[in-house]
């Protein structure tokens, strides 16, 4: 069979008068016959097929997507090191309590006396991740990381708008992803940038001259971008609280720090995180998102709608939804995403007071990946790694090859590329994450392919400049891909 027709389902096409005339050709049955014995009762009232609907039986359609599943990368096949996106492994317990019928079955517009169990999920998660970051407030209502962010600058401008404070600019670091800026201005703000100094960290001089009485806002990332933490985070506290500006932390690194801070100590005003970032839960093509949005005790009145607290009515706890005082509104249909919340629930109660490992164990790990692979990339700062480890293009454009090659090379070792060309103050930039539940064995393979990748570059550059050469699909236009995407059931 050509590799088309085996891969093209318009191609296979079951059509009964073919087989008829198949079964024709043996002479044992006449045409007839056949259309007798198809003329039972039961077999009457067969669907008509409809014009222009492909014709498939149900195994050719079970095959397609089996042979599609097979040309995906997961992180049942292996390393998933996407640095910034914390690509976390989700672990059976949470699916298995996710399907479970108690709570899929729920219809998200039950009265909340019939809610009871998921709100106190809800309930437990909020109170559970305001209390793992050390601030009073925390809502999970935002559908993602970037919802929680727009949610915050809302926040933030009725904060001021209360105050009668006319502030209009936002602070962001240039090595900030690119959510924050896009937030900002969407919440009415004008972005002004903060550049790094040349370790890599936001310059403290460049902020004090940059923060005036315009200043609503510092929104930095912590870790930053890097993979590397703000450390000079009480001179920042210092430099806004001087100029009454608000202090909001770009979260969704937690990974690195869970358990391990207080952002009260820190001053954090607002922090958005990811909880299908930190707190386990498939994303990126895998599942949605959903963000959390913590929050210093002056910022608590202006939490988006419902909100949900707990009460003790006649000797049982009860939950219910409420506006807190000064809300922005609601900022979605519904109370977040609940499977989401529900896995995020699952993974907090199983670590339990241990929590704290999880960071402990992604840091360790990202500092081996950073060691081993020192001797080929080179690192993007000298600072000591939290959970992924940035390298620029430097050893590889010595030799000619570009990050995209040495990603695709990766592809075809059988890994998943890490983040490349990101962050943006990173020349040909390279993030590798490999999470806390890596073991040593899965990371020394992917060492071995970096490694094998720079022994093929001084041998057969040419094979590297022309990555992949093992993958189903192989250099694509990644631009008319996302301007002109054909979508169809063929495989092309
Ligand atoms: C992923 C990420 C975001 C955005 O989160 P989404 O859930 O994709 O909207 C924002 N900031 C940083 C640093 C991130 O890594």
């Amino acid at each position: 069979m050509s590799h088309k027709k085996r891969y093209t389902l318009s191609g296979m096409v079951f059509r009964k008068e073919r087989l008829l005339n198949e079964i024709d050709k043996d002479h044992k049955f006449s045409k007839s016959d056949i259309q007798d014995n198809l003329s039972h009762p039961l077999l009457k009232d067969i669907r008509k097929p409809k014009d222009n609907y492909p014709k498939l039986s149900e195994v050719q359609l079970v095959r397609h997507y089996s042979r599609l599943a097979r040309q995906n990368y997961s992180w049942e096949d292996g390393l998933y090191p996407l640095g910034s996106c914390t690509m976390k492994y989700n672990p059976v317990l949470n699916e298995w309590a996710a399907n479970n019928a108690s709570f899929s079955k729920l219809h998200p517009y039950l009265p909340e006396n019939l809610s009871q169990g998921a709100m106190q999920i809800i309930f437990e998660t909020q109170q559970a991740i305001a209390e793992i970051v050390d601030l009073p407030g925390s809502t999970l209502t935002p559908a993602a990381g970037a919802h929680g962010e727009l949610a915050g600058v809302f926040m933030m401008r009725n904060y001021f708008e209360e105050r009668n404070e006319k502030r209009n600019i936002i602070l962001i670091p240039d090595s900030a992803h690119g959510t924050n800026p896009a937030s900002a201005a969407m919440g009415g703000f004008q972005v002004k940038k903060v550049p790094s100094n040349e370790q890599g960290l936001t310059d403290i001089e460049a902020l004090e001259k940059l923060t005036d009485e315009n200043t609503a806002a510092l929104m930095i990332t912590n870790p930053n971008t890097l993979g590397i933490f703000e450390s000079e985070t009480l001179k920042i506290k210092n430099i806004l609280e001087k100029k009454g500006a608000l202090l909001f932390v770009d979260g969704a690194n937690l990974n690195a720090l869970i358990g391990k801070i207080s952002f009260k100590k820190m001053g954090v005003d607002l922090s958005q995180l990811n909880l299908h970032k930190t707190f386990s839960t498939p994303h990126g093509g895998g599942g949605p998102g959903q963000g959390a949005l913590v929050c210093s005790e002056r910022m608590l009145p202006y939490l988006p709608e419902p909100h949900i607290k707990c009460a003790e009515k006649e000797g049982r706890l009860v939950y219910e939804f409420y506006k807190p005082q000064k809300s922005i509104g609601a900022i979605k249909g519904c109370y977040g995403q609940f499977a989401v919340i529900l896995r995020a629930w699952v993974y907090i109660k199983k670590w339990g007071n241990q929590i704290h490992k999880s960071a402990e164990r992604a840091v360790l790990n990202a500092n081996y990946m950073r060691k081993r692979l020192e001797p080929y990339l080179s690192i993007a700062s000298k600072l000591p790694t939290m959970h992924e480890a940035v390298f620029n293009h430097n050893t590889l454009k010595d030799k000619d090859i570009t990050t995209m090659n040495f990603a695709k090379a990766l592809i075809d070792r059988g890994f998943y590329a890490p983040t490349v060309y990101f962050p943006l103050n990173v020349p040909g930039a390279i993030m590798v994450e490999p999470t806390e539940t890596e073991t040593k064995e899965e990371m020394d393979d992917f060492i071995d392919a970096v490694k094998d990748i720079f022994e093929t570059i001084e041998k057969e550059p040419e094979k590297i400049k022309n990555s992949p050469l093992n993958s189903f699909v192989r250099k694509i236009d990644e631009v008319q891909a996302s301007k002109n995407p054909i979508l169809t059931w063929d495989m092309i």
